[in-house]
């Protein structure tokens, strides 16, 4: 945590105002922010390592972390901005490391209530035993992350877990579009292969599915348990890399009940309120807003 002391453990003031005020604007209690990124420390340095190196797995591009410090000051910085709910994403890359991570996020739910339980999954021998567990023990979200995980949404192992997730009414918030670079298997055909076989399962597209954007849509108009997160979504950095089709806006506008706020914090290279100005520019009316930053999440949720 370099550059920091305890005198300075929330040193986001000025723009935790902007925040504030804009959920004031709305008549809303706070946010709620489905797509916040904590996990172990080890683990969280060596993503921000890898951001820093501007991999292929981030498109190349150069992405400063614009909320690098410790995790208590990371909580404090979102309660500041007067964020009532937010999530734990965190994902394995290889086998034998998603149990160890949702042990750890348990542990974090435990001492962090503003924390939504959040756990994740692998396709693994064993996957739906841990997966079971989790849900026993309080895990009211799951992060899947098949760019990352570079595996097959539909794989056969993972089958019984999506049936157990959708039977529990568990949202599975999946990083499963091409974006900012496509995996083996990103992008919505294996998502249509897992829905065809799983339609009830709660499935919240991260990123709106960008770039797939449109075929994200379409899925979500299909299939009426499919949301959809804005995470990083029409902020300049995404509509440089990869714009929303203008077009579609009046899809989105038509899901208003099913898209759900979502940051990316603290991995985002901008500030936090750049993401609520860079929806509310949308110009789709406050009632959009409102349910979008706050009420389809609490609801999902039942805070
Ligand atoms: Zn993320």
């Amino acid at each position: 945590m370099p550059g920091t002391t305890s005198e300075d453990v929330t040193p986001h003031g000025e723009q935790a105002d902007e925040v504030r005020s804009f959920w004031r604007r709305l008549g809303l209690p706070g946010l709620v922010d489905v797509h916040t990124h904590f996990m172990p420390e080890r683990v969280l340095h060596k993503v921000w390592d890898y951001f820093d190196t501007s991999g292929p797995l981030i498109g190349g591009v150069e992405w400063p972390i614009s909320y690098r410090c410790g995790e208590a000051e990371r909580t404090a910085v979102l309660r500041e901005f007067g964020v009532r709910a937010f999530t734990a994403m965190l994902y394995p890359h290889k086998p034998g490391m998603a149990r160890w991570l949702n042990g750890w996020a348990a542990d974090f739910a435990r001492r962090t209530p503003d924390c939504l339980h959040t756990a994740t999954l692998y396709p693994e021998p064993g996957v739906e035993t841990y997966v079971r567990e989790a849900v026993e023990a309080g895990a009211r979200v799951f992060k899947a992350h098949i760019q990352v995980g570079a595996y097959d949404p539909a794989d056969e192992l993972l089958q019984q877990a999506w049936g157990l997730l959708a039977e529990a009414r568990i949202p599975v918030v999946i990083h499963c579009g091409s974006g900012p670079a496509p995996g083996k298997h990103t992008g919505p055909e294996p998502i249509a292969r897992v829905l065809a076989r799983h339609p009830r399962l709660r499935l919240v597209v991260a990123h709106l599915g960008m770039p797939e954007y449109e075929e994200f849509l379409g899925l979500a108009e299909r299939y009426d348990q499919v949301r959809l997160d804005t995470t990083m979504t029409f902020t300049d950095f995404a509509e440089d890399l990869m714009p929303f089709p203008r077009r579609a806006l009046p899809r989105l506008a038509g899901l208003g009940d099913r898209v759900l706020l979502g940051s990316d914090f603290p991995n985002i290279p901008y500030p936090y309120v750049h993401q609520l100005h860079a929806l509310e520019r949308l110009d789709l009316g406050p009632e959009w807003l409102r349910a979008v930053c706050h009420d389809n999440a609490a609801s999902l949720f039942g805070l």
